[in-house]
């Protein structure tokens, strides 16, 4: 039996996955392997993942960003899910989870292993409830039956709400908005329905099992997380925590590898709290949350509110945050939301790893920054992190190829252009320019290739093909540079 990445890190040994992603994210492999033995970071990477390039997820690595793609009973198809996940690794996801609950399920989840270079994750609830007829039919048969044929299909991780038990249901009465986890939802009626405790929990150990042989990470689900700032914090989000602290060693002892996921929705200064009671509770096993908004108030900017929420819990110590998009709330989101949440998310990530001071994170930074102030828009626009909106924004007022090697931009405009006023102040008082040099090396840099060039949006190579006669979502037109001048 092949065994997991946790087991070999704890017997000693530098895997090729380890040894791919200390090249990845710049820090020694030996390192790598310390931070997975101790459980402090996972890599997600199922022994049948043939295309899957080996990332990691912990707290002491750079913070990454899930987006999550799927069908439902009325939208897409194979092709269309292709098309998102295509879309999905272009702007920067890091994971990508399917919750597809409509047709072709399998065909949808084998197609989408295949052909992604970023680990797949699944809820596989959704799957078994569709199975079943309905929530109340589930047996605990059939969900392992789910969950074994998903780690065969090449799953790298699967959130599990085994933490959502019985005795914890009284404690969400009181809520403003109940249970808003899709899986708690059906946890809580299946147990009411059927009077027994959560058949997740209740064969956690057997799961376990059929995960280890596979190396599924298990992601803990939230089920219970709040869905709005009323119910932030309160007693039932707390004692399901406690309940995934305890899983989350049951886990361990079989040689699986955990991360533990989080709200949802929290106010601005308790999420740091959350993030270090989590760690607490949890032993350090990597947080991986869903925002959290910081307000209720912004339906349509959703991206916005739960990016502000985002960026404190990563750094606080959040590994991984689920994206979300401007649609959230409000329908399924289509190839622009999706590029505005990862955006959104990617901006939040790295925000939190400079102000956390990950090594090297803000390389990044200084060498945008230095090719603004030589104006070397060519560089400027391929080191943002969505160069192809970057690009768009500046030709929309200026064009010409004659542009690109401007002192000024339409914004303040050549007279005003206060970067070409300080130059030229400093060449008049010191003979020479005494300004920053371009000189940041990023191909050394500790974040060589997390949350920078040439990861996702920049590296195209990445990006996973498209069957013939599908077209992308996105419009490749700035890419090639077809735009550009
Ligand atoms: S015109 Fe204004 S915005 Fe544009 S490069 Fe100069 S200082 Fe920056």
């Amino acid at each position: 039996m092949s065994r997991t990445q946790l087991a070999r890190a704890r017997d000693g040994e530098i895997t090729d996955a380890m040894e791919r992603v200390a090249e990845r994210e710049n820090r020694d492999p030996a390192f790598v392997r310390e931070q997975v033995a101790a459980g402090q970071a996972v890599i997600p990477a199922n022994h049948d993942h043939a295309a899957l390039d080996p990332m990691i997820i912990g707290r002491e690595f750079a913070t990454k960003v899930n987006a999550n793609i799927g069908n439902s009973e009325t939208t897409s198809d194979l092709d269309g899910e292709l098309r998102k996940l295509h879309t999905a690794v272009h702007y920067g996801a890091d994971t990508v989870m399917d919750l597809s609950t409509g047709d072709d399920l399998d065909e949808i989840r084998r197609a989408n292993v295949e052909h992604s270079p970023v680990p797949i994750g699944t809820v596989p609830i959704y799957e078994a409830v569709k199975r079943a007829g309905g929530a109340a039919e589930l047996t605990h048969e059939l969900l392992l039956d789910v969950i074994e044929k998903q780690a065969e299909q090449g799953v790298d991780y699967m959130t599990i709400h085994a933490g959502v038990r019985m005795e914890h249901l009284p404690l969400t009465d009181g809520r403003t908005t109940g249970i808003v986890s899709r899986g708690g939802s059906i946890l809580a009626q299946w147990m009411e329905e059927n009077g027994m405790q959560n058949p997740l929990y209740a064969k956690f150990e057997e799961i376990c099992e059929i995960f280890r042989e596979h190396d599924v990470t298990v992601s803990l689900g939230d089920g219970l997380r709040p869905g709005c700032l009323a119910d932030a914090g309160d007693e039932a989000q707390f004692a399901e925590l406690e309940t995934l602290g305890e899983l989350t060693r049951v886990a361990w002892d079989r040689d699986v590898q955990v991360m533990v996921e989080g709200p949802g929705h929290v106010p601005l200064d308790d999420v740091a709290d959350n993030v270090e009671r989590q760690q607490e509770v949890c032993d350090g096993a990597p947080f991986y949350l869903l925002g959290p908004l910081v307000t209720d108030v912004a339906p349509g900017y959703d991206h916005i509110t739960s990016a502000i929420g985002a960026t404190e819990a990563a750094r606080a110590g959040a590994a991984m945050l689920c994206y979300v998009t401007p649609k959230e709330h409000l329908g399924l989101p289509e190839a622009e939301d999706v590029r505005d949440g990862l955006a959104a998310y990617r901006i939040a990530a790295h925000a939190g790893d400079v102000a956390a001071g990950l090594p090297g994170a803000r390389d990044w930074d200084d060498a945008l920054s230095a090719a603004r102030y030589d104006f070397d828009w060519r560089r400027q626009f391929d080191l943002a992190l969505d160069p192809e909106r970057a690009r768009a924004y500046h030709d929309q007022t200026l064009p010409g190829d004659n542009y690109k090697e401007a002192r000024f931009c339409s914004m303040c405009g050549v007279e005003f252009c206060s970067m070409r006023i300080d130059q030229d102040a400093r060449d008049v008082a010191d003979g020479e320019m005494d300004a920053i040099d371009g000189a940041t090396d990023l191909e050394s840099s500790a974040a060589a290739e997390v949350n920078l060039p040439p990861t996702g949006t920049h590296d195209m190579s990445r990006v996973p093909d498209l069957p013939e006669a599908v077209s992308p979502d996105h419009d490749h037109a700035t890419e090639s540079g077809e735009a550009d001048d």
